[in-house]
C-alpha cells in the first residue's frame, strides 16, 4: 500500500507538528507533501477528505483562527514582534478530527485538511502580487472552501486590500472556467468577519459585502464567452462574524466552537439548483458539489503538477491536469497490483517452465483456481483505487491492465491446455493398448470398438475437466472450444491408428490361420500324388480314385475356400471394432495377396526337388507294383513286367508337365488370380503396400506375366527331373525283373 509515498528516512509526526509547508517562500513545491499525507493517513482516504484554504490580508488573525478551529499549530505572530509569520502556503490536518459532540457524534467531517495561505500586507508590491495570484489560483484549483478572513471595519472599504485579493480570486477563477465550464466544481467563499462589535448585524454586513462583490465582479475582465456570467455562476457564499478575541475571549471561543460544527458534510438539495449562499448559521458547509474529486492518493502529484503549471505561468487546464494525473496514478496503481499478481503467478509459471524444460508439459494442479483468483483480485484492487480517477482514463487503463494480465494468463492457460491435450492423447493410446493386452491375456474376445470409445470418452473428460477448471471467468478469450475440436480430431486420428494396429494384429492372426490351413489342406492334395490312384496308399472303401489331372483345380478350390473363410472371419471381426468399409476392404485385399504368397510357399515346399522325386517315385511304384485292386504284385517271369513298367512310367511322367504349371483343368489356363485378388482399393495408403510382395500378372509394374507367376518348374528343371525320375524308375524295374527271376530260381 502507498508504496509511492514510503520514504526512506523515518518520517515522524513530530517533524510535522506545524503541518507541512506545501509552497515555500521561494515558490518551491515541497515533495514531502505525500509523506505528510501518508503519516496523517489521508492517502488511503479516497474522496473522503476535504480541503479548506484561508485567505486574507496579513495579520488579520488567519493562523489564529485556523489554530482555534482545527487545533493546528500554524505559526502565529507574537503580540510583541509584529512581523509576518506565515510564508508561502502551509497545510495541516485538522487535529480535532476525533472530536465528538454532546450526542457522541463526530463534531466535524473526517480528514479535513487546511491550507494557511500567506497574506499580503496591503502594500503595492509586484513580488507579492505575483505570489498572491499564484496562491489564489492554487487554492481555487484544490480547495472546496475558501475562507476569506476580514476585519469588521474593512467591510465596505471597497478599495481595501481585501478587494484586490478577491478581484484576483475572481479573475483566476474565470481563467479556470474558460478551459472547462462543465466539470469545474463551484467553490464556497466563506467570509469570516473578525472583531465583530455587534453594532451592525451580520445580515447588514453580508449585504454590504455582496453588493461590493457584485460591483467588483462587474469591473473584472471576463474572457470571451463568459462576459455575461454572474458571480453566482461560480460561487456560493456564507458569512460568519466572530467577536473580538482579546476583548471578548469567552465569546470568541464559544463562537469558534459553534463555527467548527459547520465543517460537516452537507447534502445537495435537489430542489435548489444552487444554494447561492448558506444563510442558516448552523448549516454544514462541506457540500458535495464543492469537492474537487481528486483521490487522496493522487493529491500530492496533482498539487505538484498544478503548482508547476501555475508557477511557470502556463495556462492551467484542470481537466487536462486531471487526465494526466489519472494516467500517472492508474499506471502506478497498475504496477502495484501487477507486483502482487506476479507473486501469485510466478510459481505457476515456474512449474510450467520446469515441465517444458524436461520436455514433458505438466498439468499444474490448482492453476485455474489460482489464476482466476489472482486475476479477479488484481482487477478488483485496481478498480478500487483507480476507479476514482478520470473515467475515460480509468476505463482505458483497465483494458491495458487486463491485456497485461491476460497476456500472461494466456501463456499459462495455453500451457495447461497443451499439457492436458498431451495427457489425454497419451492416456488414450496407452489405455487402449493396456486394455487390449489385458483382454488378450485373459484370452477372451474383446470389443475393440468399445474399448476405444470408453478410452476416448475418458480422454475427453480429462481434457474438459482440466480446461474447465482453467477457464478464466469473464475472459472471452478463454473458451477452449477450438482446442476441444482439435483434441477430438486427434483422438479420432489416434483411434484410426490404433484400429489400424488392431487390424494388423487381426490380419496377422488370420494369415497365420490361413497358413496352417493351407499347409494342411494343400499338403493333403499333394500327398494324394503319392498314390497312383490319387490316395495315399490304397483308397479307402468306396472312395473314388482321384484324377491327378485336376490336382490344381483341387488346390485352387481348397485355397480359395480357406481364404474365403478367412475373409469372412476378418471382416466380421474388423467390423466389430468399427473399421470403416474402406479399411475392411484394404484388409481383405491385403489378406488375399498375402494368402497367395502363403500358397506359393506351400507349393514350393511341396515341389522341392527331393520331395518331388519322392512323390514321382511313389506314384510310379504305386502304379507299377500294385494291381488295380491295390494288391502288391508278386512278380513272375511270365508277367508283362516291361509293359507294366512302361505304362506306369509314362503315366507318372505326365505328372511332371502337369505339376510344372499352375493351370486349371477346366479352362486349361492359370487360375483367375487377378480377378480373385481384385483391384487395389481406393482407400489404400502407401503403408498398406509396403510389406507386400509383387505378384506377376497382377501388378503391372512387376513386369512378369501371369504365366511366369504360375510356372512352378522351369523347362530345365523338367528335363532334369525327367532324367532323374527315369533313372529311379529304371532301378525299380530292374529290381522287379530280378525278383521275378529269383522267384523262379527258388
Ligand atoms: P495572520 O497573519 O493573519 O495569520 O495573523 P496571526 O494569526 O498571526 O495574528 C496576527 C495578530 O493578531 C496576532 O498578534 C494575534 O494575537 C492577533 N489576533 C489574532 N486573532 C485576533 C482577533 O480575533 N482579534 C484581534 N484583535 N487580534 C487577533
Ligand atoms: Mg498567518
Amino acid at each position: 500500500m502507498n508504496g509511492h509515498f514510503a520514504s526512506n528516512e523515518a518520517a515522524t509526526p513530530e517533524q510535522y507538528e506545524h503541518g507541512v509547508q506545501v509552497i515555500d517562500e521561494d515558490k518551491t513545491f515541497n515533495s514531502k507533501l505525500g509523506t505528510y499525507l501518508a503519516i496523517e493517513n489521508i492517502i488511503p482516504a479516497g474522496f473522503n477528505y476535504h480541503l479548506i484554504s484561508v485567505f486574507g490580508s496579513q495579520s488579520t488573525g488567519k493562523s489564529t483562527l485556523l489554530n482555534h478551529l482545527f487545533g493546528t499549530q500554524f505559526g502565529v505572530m507574537s503580540e510583541e514582534e509584529r512581523k509576518q509569520t506565515t510564508k508561502g502556503i502551509w497545510l495541516s490536518k485538522n487535529k480535532k478530527d476525533g472530536a465528538k459532540d454532546n450526542s457522541n457524534q463526530r463534531s466535524m467531517a473526517e480528514n479535513i485538511l487546511v491550507m494557511d495561505v500567506e497574506g499580503t500586507d496591503g502594500r503595492e508590491r509586484g513580488e507579492d502580487q505575483d505570489f498572491e495570484r499564484k496562491a489564489a489560483l492554487f487554492a481555487l484549483a484544490t480547495s472546496e472552501v475558501l475562507i476569506v478572513n476580514i476585519w469588521e471595519h474593512q467591510v465596505g472599504l471597497y478599495q481595501g486590500a481585501n478587494m484586490g485579493l478577491l478581484k484576483t480570486v475572481f479573475e483566476v477563477n474565470l481563467q479556470l472556467f474558460v478551459k472547462d465550464r462543465e466539470s469545474i466544481p463551484r467553490s464556497l467563499l466563506f467570509f469570516v468577519i473578525r472583531d465583530h462589535l455587534g453594532h451592525t448585524p451580520l445580515a447588514n454586513l453580508r449585504n454590504t459585502l455582496l453588493q461590493d462583490l457584485s460591483r467588483l465582479w462587474s469591473t473584472i475582465n471576463k474572457p470571451p464567452g463568459l462576459e455575461i456570467s454572474t458571480i453566482d455562476d461560480y460561487f456560493d457564499f456564507a458569512f460568519v462574524a466572530l467577536p473580538h478575541k482579546i476583548l471578548q475571549p469567552d465569546a470568541f471561543v464559544a463562537s469558534i466552537d459553534k463555527l467548527g460544527k459547520r465543517f460537516k458534510e452537507g447534502y445537495k438539495d435537489p430542489n435548489k439548483s444552487q444554494p447561492k449562499f448558506l444563510e442558516n448559521e448552523d448549516e454544514p458547509i462541506l457540500l458535495p458539489q464543492y469537492h474537487r474529486r481528486i483521490p487522496a492518493d493522487g493529491f500530492p502529484i496533482y498539487a505538484q503538477s498544478v503548482w508547476d503549471q501555475i508557477n511557470s505561468n502556463k495556462d492551467l487546464d484542470l481537466p487536462t491536469q486531471q487526465e494526466l494525473l489519472a494516467q500517472f496514478r492508474c499506471d502506478e496503481i497498475s504496477r502495484e497490483v501487477l507486483e502482487e499478481f506476479d507473486e501469485v503467478i510466478m510459481p505457476f509459471e515456474r512449474k510450467q517452465a520446469e515441465g517444458a524444460r524436461v520436455g514433458t508439459p505438466v498439468v499444474v494442479s490448482d492453476l485455474g483456481k489460482g489464476i482466476n483468483k489472482a486475476r479477479a483480485t488484481t482487477i478488483a484492487s485496481f478498480t478500487e483505487k483507480a476507479s476514482r480517477y478520470h473515467k475515460g482514463v480509468f476505463a482505458r487503463k483497465t483494458v491495458e491492465l487486463e491485456d497485461k494480465i491476460d497476456s500472461r494468463l494466456k501463456v499459462l492457460v495455453k500451457g495447461q491446455l497443451d499439457a492436458a491435450h498431451r495427457d489425454s492423447i497419451r492416456g488414450f493410446s496407452e489405455g487402449v493398448s493396456q486394455e487390449v493386452k489385458l483382454n488378450q491375456k485373459k484370452g477372451g474376445v474383446y470389443d475393440f470398438a468399445e474399448i476405444v470409445d470408453n478410452k476416448k470418452q475418458a480422454a475427453l473428460e480429462l481434457f474438459v475437466s482440466v480446461a474447465t477448471a482453467t477457464a478464466i471467468e469473464g475472459a472471452d478469450w478463454s473458451s477452449f472450444d477450438e482446442e476441444l475440436v482439435l483434441l477430438k480430431k486427434e483422438l479420432d486420428d489416434a483411434s484410426k491408428r490404433l484400429r489400424g494396429e488392431e487390424m494388423r494384429r487381426l490380419a496377422t492372426r488370420v494369415e497365420r490361420w490361413v497358413k496352417s490351413r493351407v499347409g494342411e489342406a494343400v499338403g493333403l492334395e499333394f500327398n494324394k500324388l503319392g498314390s497312383g490312384r490319387g490316395g495315399s496308399g490304397a483308397p479307402a472303401e468306396g472312395e473314388k480314385p482321384a484324377d491327378e489331372r485336376d490336382l490344381w483345380d483341387r488346390v485352387w478350390k481348397t485355397f480359395v475356400d480357406i481364404v474365403a473363410h478367412a475373409e469372412s472371419r476378418f471382416s466380421d471381426r474388423a467390423k466389430s471394432f468399427d473399421a470403416s468399409p474402406e479399411e475392411v476392404e484394404v484388409g481383405l485385399w491385403r489378406l488375399r495377396r498375402k494368402s497367395w504368397g502363403v500358397l506359393q510357399d506351400k507349393i514350393e515346399e511341396e515341389l522341392m526337388e527331393g520331395n518331388l522325386l519322392l512323390k514321382l517315385r511313389e506314384n510310379f511304384e504305386d502304379k507299377f507294383r500294385y494291381d488295380d485292386e491295390g494288391v502288391p504284385r508278386i512278380w513272375r517271369p511270365t508277367d508283362d513286367i516291361e509293359g507294366l513298367y512302361t505304362r506306369a512310367r509314362e503315366s507318372t511322367l505326365t505328372l511332371i508337365p502337369l505339376l510344372a504349371r499352375f493351370k486349371l483343368l477346366a479352362t486349361n489356363s492359370p487360375p483367375p488370380l487377378e480377378e480373385w485378388i481384385g483391384n487395389a482399393p481406393q482407400a489404400m495408403t502407401p503403408a498398406d503396400e509396403e510389406d507386400l510382395a509383387p505378384i506377376g500378372g497382377v501388378d503391372e509394374e512387376e513386369g512378369t506375366s501371369l504365366e511366369e507367376e504360375m510356372t512352378v518348374l522351369s523347362d530345365v528343371k523338367i528335363q532334369d527331373l525327367t532324367v532323374r525320375f527315369k533313372k529311379t524308375a529304371d532301378g525299380v524295374y530292374v529290381e522287379a525283373k530280378r525278383s521275378a527271376i529269383g522267384g523262379i530260381t527258388q
